[in-house]
């Protein structure tokens, strides 16, 4: 691999240029607004992941030792997922949707048309390597698009997988991988795009939209932040524990942007939970986790760093109560759970994107609520609980991309879901039809006839024309009579 990349040649702003210069060529030739291309290019997706699961499963593991279940699941099956949603609904969601019309076009016809942007960027994170770059990309091609992805360097073996795969089985004259890191995607910032969608952290999302804001690039952000699970007391603890930890551990050993990133429980109430935590753990990870193949390692000694400075805060250290090996070598963090974090630690204060997951105590549950609002909006919040009250209390005051009530994480494997943030957690959103939306333009379209030319509009103005018209503009059969007839208050 080292060969390769020593001798791949140099990406720069004059090869962004050329490259963008040949996408709107081929956009232009009509070729990707055939149903017949997109079809063709989602069937094509579909076969690269039957024939290369084994290639999948293994960058994956290379990148972040992947345990292969969970490759498999929510990397693989969720893209092929979504390819067979977009090819089984494309021609509906292609067709014209027919539209209402006034008075005050009467008689009139309208429908909204959906068009293809034409051509986009993707820029991709490395936690989900795969299934981040991809998914957005199915949307791109049922939409219509000409398409340039930009996978995670800090992913590299997924993303030279996905520079092959992409150019062996999808049609490159109109989809692109341009492998690279921070110069690489700044060339290709410097191009004008018709959409980016951008998956990663908010630092790099203000990078990103301030240059799409220099061609008025629209943009998705698809960001993270902080995502809380509030624990009530009256429900049924196993299933919420196990919940809980295969949202956490279960993803991606907690580098997922949707995983719990702490918990808030009462303080009557938290051993138990605590208890609850050590005994399921133990169970699916061993005595030993730093062992478990079902365990993801830390991406690389970066991430490692920057958790092993939010555990070791002086404030923070003590307040371990399970886990907290780690092998610095191998790059393993065991799951790590801490009771009673004080609220100015860091780990209370950043996105922790990693296996540790304090838990934050209140003294009665609706002042989670408080605690929740007084951050930036999270991705998505948890809450467990049986009482109906409290559901509802936290639907209507709980802001976040997405909540789940009583599980953790399993929205967003629901594609009649749009999965985006809000505020800090991000902008726009994408999958199932969400994603075709996201990469259409709603062209609005008017149709009339030569029939009925209302004089009304047309000077000169009198003030019996200015009184017919507002009648249209109510909408009021008996305002247009009395206008006619020279009764208009007007
Ligand atoms: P990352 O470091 O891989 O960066 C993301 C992309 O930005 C990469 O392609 C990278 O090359 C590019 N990039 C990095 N620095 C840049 C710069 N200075 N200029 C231009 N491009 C640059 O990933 P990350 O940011 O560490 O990802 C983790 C974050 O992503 C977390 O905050 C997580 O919550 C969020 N995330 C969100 C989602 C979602 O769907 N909402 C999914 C996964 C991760």
């Amino acid at each position: 691999m080292t060969s390769e990349v020593e001798n791949k040649p140099v990406f720069c702003t004059e090869s962004a240029k050329e490259l963008v210069k040949e996408l709107r060529a081929s956009f232009a030739t009509g070729k990707t607004k055939s149903y017949e291309w997109r079809l063709t290019q989602l069937n094509a997706m579909v076969k690269m992941m039957e024939e290369k699961e084994p290639q999948i499963v293994a960058a994956l593991h290379d990148d972040l030792s992947k345990p292969e279940l969970e490759s498999s699941i929510y990397e693989i099956a969720m893209l092929k997922n979504s390819c067979r949603l977009a090819v089984k609904n494309m021609k509906h969601w292609m067709m014209p949707e027919k539209a209402k019309t006034s008075l005050v076009t009467f008689p009139s016809s309208a429908e909204i048309v959906s068009e293809p942007l034409g051509v986009v960027l993707v820029i991709s994170t490395w936690n989900y390597p795969f299934l981040l770059s991809l998914d957005p990309i199915v949307g791109a091609i049922a939409a219509g698009n000409a398409i340039v992805l930009k996978p995670s360097e800090i992913a590299p073996a997924t993303s030279l997988l996905l520079a092959r795969l992409v150019a062996e089985y999808l049609d490159s004259s109109c989809i692109k991988v341009v492998e690279g890191a921070v110069p690489e995607t700044a060339a290709l910032l410097e191009q004008k795009w018709d959409k980016i969608l951008y998956t990663g952290n908010g630092r790099v999302a203000r990078i990103v939209m301030a240059a799409a804001a220099k061609h008025l690039t629209p943009v998705v952000m698809e960001l993270g932040g902080k995502c809380p699970v509030i624990v009530d007391s009256d429900i049924n603890l196993q299933v919420a524990t196990r919940r809980i930890i295969a949202g956490k551990w279960g993803c991606n050993n907690g580098q997922a942007c949707i995983s719990p990133d702490y918990i808030i429980t009462m303080k009557d109430y938290a051993q138990k939970l605590i208890d609850s935590f050590k005994y399921e753990l133990e169970r699916f990870y061993g005595k030993n986790p730093l062992e478990s193949k079902d365990l993801s390692r830390i991406v690389n000694s970066n991430h490692f760093a920057r958790l092993s400075k939010l555990l070791d805060e002086d404030k923070v250290s003590s307040k371990i109560v399970h886990g907290g090996e780690r092998d610095k070598e191998n790059l393993k963090i065991t799951p790590t759970i801490l009771l009673d974090v004080p609220r100015d630690s860091l780990i209370m204060n950043e996105e922790i994107f990693g296996p540790l997951l304090p838990v934050f105590l209140v003294d009665k549950v609706e002042d989670s609520f408080d605690v929740i609002n007084s951050g930036t909006k999270p991705l998505a919040a948890y809450l467990f609980t049986n009482k109906k009250k409290l559901k509802e209390k936290f639907v209507a005051t709980v802001s976040a991309g997405g909540l789940v009530i009583n599980d953790t994480t399993v929205h967003l494997a629901e594609p009649t879901l749009p999965f985006g943030g809000v505020g800090d957690s991000g902008m726009g959103a994408y999958h199932g039809k969400f994603s075709f939306d996201a990469f259409s333009h709603k062209k609005a379209v008017l149709y009339r006839g030569f029939a009925c030319d209302a004089f009304v509009r047309y000077p000169p103005y009198t003030r019996g024309k200015l009184g017919l018209l507002r009648a249209l503009f109510d909408g009021s059969i008996l305002g247009i009579i009395r206008a006619l007839l020279g009764w208009s208050k007007a």
